[in-house]
């Protein structure tokens, strides 16, 4: 019986797998040359001050607008970029357009403002990146500050010298550096201090179940002390409510992004939070 149901298993597995291999060749097939053809967007989402909930950056996240599929998230096609490895090229892209649209806001008269951007794993492995930043930075005229790179905390532990060595450039170069996704890692303390983090993002998983679930409110007031010993600033992402905001202010978080405060939306629509037109939310 016991079996039976271990083939059955397998089965649904190879299915399951099948499906997988379909997916990603009919969707990379499609992902070659996407940005060039101009089926790449960025959308930002509002990162607000916690204590005065003041508008001071926007976090840059990709989405394909694929004229098969309609949009597609990047949950669904990073990783196939990285299989394939397009994501150097991808990055560039992203570095080069958030940069563009930094510069044009700054242009309109804007200057308080930081983008974030994500980079994945092959991005940071790659050799290239601090290059394209450095060229993104200089040819736009945006003072490296103004800049946020975002990467997970899974991303760190790969070939440790190496990113070590990347995130020190980055560092030199003057823009600020964020560990993404935190708490859904295996760093350990000592681990993070050999790095040049200057904030961490609270994963969403944990700040779900605030502020009434024991386990959620302890990991978050954690982090926060944590990061703060560490000389490092703290933000949450994913708060969807004026309770979990209101949580996280009070145990000192820095930083808030969520849907509470504004879903990632077009460049069109956050010009309208830097000029203050919008209410958000
Ligand atoms: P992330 O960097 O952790 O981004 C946060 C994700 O949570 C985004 O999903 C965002 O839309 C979503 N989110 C924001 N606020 C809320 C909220 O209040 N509730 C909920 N339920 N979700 C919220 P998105 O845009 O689908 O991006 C997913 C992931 O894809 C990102 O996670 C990031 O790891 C990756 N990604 C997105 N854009 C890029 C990019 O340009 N380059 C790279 N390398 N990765 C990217
Ligand atoms: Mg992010
Ligand atoms: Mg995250
Ligand atoms: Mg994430």
């Amino acid at each position: 019986r016991v079996k039976r149901q271990g083939r059955d298993d397998t089965c649904l597995f190879t299915r399951q797998h099948m499906k997988d291999v379909e997916h990603r060749l009919s969707i990379g097939h499609r992902l070659r040359g996407a940005a060039g053809r101009g089926e790449m967007e960025l959308f930002y989402q509002p990162q607000l001050h916690a204590g005065s909930r003041e508008l001071i950056g926007f976090e840059a996240l990709i989405r394909w607008n694929d004229p098969e599929r309609g949009r597609v998230s990047p949950l669904s096609f990073i990783p196939v970029a990285e299989a394939l490895g397009l994501m150097p090229e991808l990055g560039r892209w992203i570095v080069g357009e958030a940069c563009r649209q930094a510069k044009a806001w700054r242009d309109e008269g804007f200057d308080a403002f930081a983008i974030s951007i994500n980079v994945s794993m092959q991005e940071l492995q790659s050799g290239g990146l601090v290059a394209q930043v450095a060229d993104a930075l200089d040819r736009n005229g945006l003072p490296p500050s103004a800049l946020c790179i975002e990467l997970t905390e899974s991303s760190l532990m790969e070939n440790v010298e190496r990113v070590r060595g990347t995130l020190s450039e980055l560092k030199a170069l003057g823009t600020h550096i964020a560990l993404d996704d935190f708490g859904t890692g295996y760093s350990s303390l000592a681990y993070l201090k050999h790095f040049p983090i200057d904030k961490l993002k609270i994963d969403q998983s944990f700040v779900k179940g605030l502020p009434g679930d024991v386990n959620d409110a302890a990991i978050a007031r954690t982090i926060v002390a944590m990061a703060h010993q560490l000389e490092m600033l703290v933000s949450a992402e994913g708060v969807e409510n004026d309770a979990q905001a209101t949580f996280l202010t009070e145990i000192g978080c820095d930083e808030l992004q969520g849907y509470h405060f504004g879903r990632p939306c077009r460049a069109g629509h956050a010009r309208a939070w830097l000029s203050g037109t919008s209410a958000g939310g």
